[in-house]
């Protein structure tokens, strides 16, 4: 038996294995990581190279390892070196130092010998143990993390769907299998969506094929910095916050984020490379499309717009992670749920004796930045606080 098993390996799962596996009286030995995938932050890699992300939306002091400046340290060593760039605002790191970096914190705290390979599928009590039935071996420990994040819940519109079982030329960037390669060969690609990832597919995608990329969204591109205001990140936001009912705070969550918005360098550079013929922006809402002359007719409220593939860049579904395998939970143990569906956990992040939750499925108590790297980082101080090692979470860990 083991004390912690986390299950989700991406950013949340990862962070937090690492910040449990130091503590004291705890152990490496202590914690494993249950993931279906091949290696930790698949998800979070897979995600963000898709789309070409260039740099990162947040600060390095949001980043994977304990100590909060461990991402500057590791740009000036030999390793990190090659790979150090920053841009401001806030110094945000390029994504190939980000991705090196959080590669180094898990190689020296060997935290890819604790993932094992496999999905959560049941969790029950015996006694004092929770065991938790998986795709692979039954596992056995004192308390489980949910680290499960919206990474499997692409947003698809319900007329797209329909098109897709048709047999018709529609993906969407967040999909397990979508690989950007294999979509550069059409003559009018069509990219939905009119955040960040839209962006900066349509961006990439025109630049690697000789077709035409059009981006349609909803509504004008605009600029913000962040997906959410940074005074959620820290007390002043969060006192507030925290005095408020958990049906309220479903509103305040929501109307916090700031969805759809795009970093002024990306802005910029779009202003820059949409002057040329082959990449089109339009304004206009999708409501739908029909299978037309071998490619696909999309009826929008600006008129029809014809393309030979359509790639979704519509982010993530709202509804609560996890699926069945959370529902089944919710039944066995009698959880508690806000109306919206999302769970009630305490200041502690504790669901229920010994689960604890982290990312979207604590967003009720971790607010807004929930579901961003900081969310992690905050979500370890909530996580040590309740374990009585305030000293620690004060400590910048
Ligand atoms: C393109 C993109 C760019 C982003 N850029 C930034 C940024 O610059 N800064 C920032 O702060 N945030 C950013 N984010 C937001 C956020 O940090 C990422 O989405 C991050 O990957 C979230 O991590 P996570 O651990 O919550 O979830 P995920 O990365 O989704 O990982 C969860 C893991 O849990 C696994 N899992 C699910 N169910 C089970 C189960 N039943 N059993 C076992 N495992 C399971 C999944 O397979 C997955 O591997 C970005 C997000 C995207 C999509």
């Amino acid at each position: 038996m083991i004390e912690w098993l986390i299950i989700g390996g991406g950013i949340h799962g990862t962070y937090l294995a690492n910040l449990l596996a130091h503590l004291p009286g705890g152990g490496h030995d202590q914690v494993r990581i249950l993931d279906p995938h091949e290696t930790l932050l698949s998800v979070w890699q897979r995600n963000t190279a898709n789309c070409g992300m260039a740099f990162l939306r947040s600060p390095a002091t949001h980043n994977i390892d304990r100590p909060i400046l461990s991402l500057y340290r590791f740009a000036k060593t030999r390793q990190g070196r090659p790979h150090a760039a920053f841009i401001p605002p806030y110094n945000r790191p390029s994504r190939e130092l980000f991705q090196r970096h959080a590669q180094h914190v898990i190689a020296v705290n060997r935290l890819d010998r604790l993932h094992v390979r496999a999905r959560a599928q049941s969790i029950r009590r015996e006694g004092r143990i929770l065991i938790v039935e998986t795709s692979g071996p039954t596992l056995r420990a004192r308390r489980v993390l949910l680290a499960l994040g919206m990474g499997e819940q692409p947003c698809w519109p319900s007329w797209a769907h329909r098109l897709k079982r048709r047999g018709a030329r529609i993906g969407h960037i967040f999909d397990p299998g979508f690989e950007r390669r294999d979509w550069r060969h059409a003559e009018r690609t069509v990219v939905l969506g009119g955040g960040i990832t839209a962006v900066q597919t349509a961006m990439k995608l025109s630049a690697e094929s000789a077709g035409h990329v059009h981006l349609l969204a909803r509504h004008a591109l605009r600029e913000s910095q962040f997906d959410f205001n940074p005074c959620w990140i820290g007390p002043k936001c969060l006192r507030p916050f925290y005095r408020t009912r958990y049906d309220q705070r479903r509103t305040t969550i929501d109307q916090a984020r700031i969805p759809g918005s795009l970093p002024i360098e990306v802005l910029q550079e779009w202003r820059q490379v949409s002057q040329g013929s082959r990449l089109q922006f339009t304004e206009a809402e999708c409501r739908g499309a029909v299978a037309a002359d071998g490619g696909l007719r999309l009826d929008t409220s600006n008129g029809p717009i014809e393309a030979d593939q359509v790639i979704l860049a519509t982010g993530f579904h709202n509804r609560r992670p996890g699926g069945a395998f959370i529902d089944r939970l919710i039944q066995e143990f009698a959880l508690r749920c806000n109306p919206c569906g999302y769970p009630i956990v305490d200041t502690d992040l504790r669901w229920a004796e010994d689960i604890y939750a982290t990312g979207p499925l604590a967003e009720l108590q971790l607010g807004p930045c929930a579901r961003n790297i900081v969310g992690a980082r905050n979500a370890g101080r909530h996580l040590l606080h309740g374990l009585g090692f305030d000293r620690l979470a004060h400590a910048g860990q």
